[in-house]
């Protein structure tokens, strides 16, 4: 099957079953490379499911994903080499307490792309830098604030290098003076070209970032609305022509 010209992910009539019930209902979606797709929706619609079969943390039930032109759902196809591809950052930060933020992405990049342990110490200090916790790098766990902990969570995805990266509710479990940093490192990340789906009830954010807003209800799309300028309108040449991704004037 050929993806949807331009789309980096390419979801067609995805379903998820539980036993008898029915938690995704036929999902259909393209995802062009550097845009920022945002989820909502109301608790137990199946955001997190849908993420989740993104990168078969979830085994979906029908349809398919292409990831780059890439059957996910292929049994052929190297699950383990895929989700290299497909950074994911949850709610709970999931961090090693006995590890430092340092310790933490380079266990990652020494488990996941086999780096010596002084290349991957390498990469996790500038991926830390990205996320701004340069200082942080001999800091555990315990000794960061939830924001600080969800950047390394968000640098330990990114020292991998990912094609996309999927977020669910980022910043659900912190403090709200804390959720501007994780915001911020969102941004930049976005800003560099990052492909993103994120799942987030930060309105305002959406509103600033997402190229499309997508709402989710009892297992389908029902809306897809698209701001009224995308960030890429920055990056048309003159004013009164349109958006090259969103077609909307400038
Ligand atoms: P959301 O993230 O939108 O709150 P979820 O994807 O977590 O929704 O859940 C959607 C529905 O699927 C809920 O009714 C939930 O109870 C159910 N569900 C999620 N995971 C499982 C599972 N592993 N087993 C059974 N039911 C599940
Ligand atoms: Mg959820």
């Amino acid at each position: 099957m050929s993806a949807r010209r331009n789309a980096i992910l390419d979801v067609r009539g995805l379903r998820k079953s539980f036993g008898a019930s029915e938690v995704l209902r036929g999902i259909d979606l393209a995802v062009e490379p550097q845009e920022l797709i945002f989820v909502i929706g109301p608790s137990g619609s199946g955001k997190s499911t849908f993420l989740r079969c993104l990168n078969r943390l979830e085994e979906p039930s029908d349809g398919s994903i292409l990831i780059d032109g890439v059957d996910l759902l292929h049994p052929k196809t190297d699950i383990n080499a895929m989700r290299r591809r497909i950074g994911m950052v949850f709610q709970a930060f999931n961090l090693y307490p006995h590890m430092t933020a340092l310790g933490n992405v380079t266990l990652a990049l020494r488990k996941v792309l086999g780096r010596s342990r002084s290349e991957a110490e390498s990469i996790a200090l500038a991926a830390l830098e990205r996320t701004g916790l340069a200082d942080k790098a001999r800091a555990y766990p315990n000794e960061l604030s939830g924001g600080q902990q969800q950047r390394v969570a968000i640098a330990r995805a990114i020292a991998l290098e990912p094609q996309i990266m999927l977020f669910d509710e980022p910043t659900s479990a912190l403090d709200p003076e804390l959720v501007g940093s994780v915001l911020a490192v969102m941004r930049d990340l976005q800003a560099s070209g990052m492909t993103m789906v994120v799942v987030s009830h930060e309105m305002r954010f959406a509103r600033d970032a997402a190229h499309r807003v997508l709402f989710m209800d009892d297992g389908v799309i029902v809306e897809a609305g698209r701001r009224r300028r995308c960030s890429a309108a920055r990056n048309t040449s003159a004013r009164g022509t349109s958006c090259r991704r969103c077609s909307e004037p400038t």
